[in-house]
């Protein structure tokens, strides 16, 4: 029985180990018309290392609008196409969504490969007890923005991407309003260097002192109920609503099981 044909294939490749790219991945990347990637000449080392010698199209997030309407015109002349990114799966933190999209409100039938990517191989090799995360892209770059989007998920693990240059800003801005958190930082996953550390917020500072190198993975877990800031931070959610001291603690101490006077004593010192 042959393989089901699609027109159009979304392909995974390595993040780091080039070993790291399935059987059917290569397969394709072989058997393909051609392959739109974001940057040809990473591309090309890949397909170097595979013997591939399919042809490579640039396709990135600014050409990616004028290269739909290409894309559509190949597969309605019966070619078939695999997307890929420079490391990890496309359209995650990458392009693709816009032709995706394009592709299936133009009746194309579309594939996308499992395979390599920096999220799900730093979820499963870190300590979770939830299999509950966020999972944000790039964190913002702002402190404003930062603050705001770690209090927002304050009840979830947090899953970021952010870069080498930013990450120790990053957890410094975090620790402001969560002093406690536990932090899960990954770098240079399957990589020489790759790093899985697991730790208190300041310890994770500590440990890198003034400079981290690499690509970066990194996780806030969810606050646990010591957190001074997840309680600041729901209080003054409830009073802004008009709710009183008693209410607060009330409210507070039924959904949370945690002690009515602690939160009580929070709330009227705020
Ligand atoms: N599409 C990719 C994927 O599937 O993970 C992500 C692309 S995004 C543009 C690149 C970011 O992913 C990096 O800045 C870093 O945060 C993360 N990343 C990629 N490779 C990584 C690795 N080997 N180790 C840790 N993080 C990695």
């Amino acid at each position: 029985m042959s393989a089901r044909k699609f027109q159009f294939y979304i392909v995974p490749t390595p993040i780091g180990n080039i070993k790291d790219i399935t059987l059917r991945a290569i397969e394709v990347l072989k058997e393909v018309d051609f392959i739109a990637c974001e940057d040809t000449r990473t591309t090309q080392k890949l397909l170097n290392h595979y013997d591939i010698r399919t042809k490579c199209i640039s396709y990135h997030k600014y050409n990616e609008r004028e290269r739909v309407s290409f894309f559509l015109n190949e597969l309605r002349e019966g070619k078939t196409i695999a997307l890929v990114s420079d490391a990890g799966t496309p359209m995650i933190c990458d392009p693709g969504g816009v032709i995706i999209e394009e592709l299936l409100k133009n009746g194309f039938s579309v594939t996308s490969l499992p395979g390599a990517c920096a999220v799900t191989t730093f979820l499963s090799s870190i300590p979770r007890q939830s299999e509950e995360f966020t999972f944000i892209g790039f964190i913002p770059r702002s402190e404003k923005q930062i603050i705001d989007v770690v209090k927002r998920h304050a009840d979830f693990n947090m899953v970021f991407y952010d870069s080498p240059e930013r990450i120790l800003n990053t957890l410094n801005i975090i620790k402001s309003v969560r002093s406690n958190a536990k932090v899960a930082l990954a770098r240079e996953l399957s990589k020489l260097f790759e790093e899985v550390v697991f730790d208190d917020i300041s310890e994770v500072l500590k440990h890198f002192g003034g400079e981290i190198k690499g690509e970066i993975v990194c996780m806030i877990y969810a606050a646990e109920n010591s957190e001074d800031m997840d309680w600041e931070f729901k209080i003054s959610a409830l009073k802004s609503k008009g709710f009183k001291d008693k209410e607060v603690a009330t409210i507070l101490s039924t959904l949370y099981s945690v002690n009515k006077n602690e939160i009580y004593k929070k709330s009227i010192d705020m």
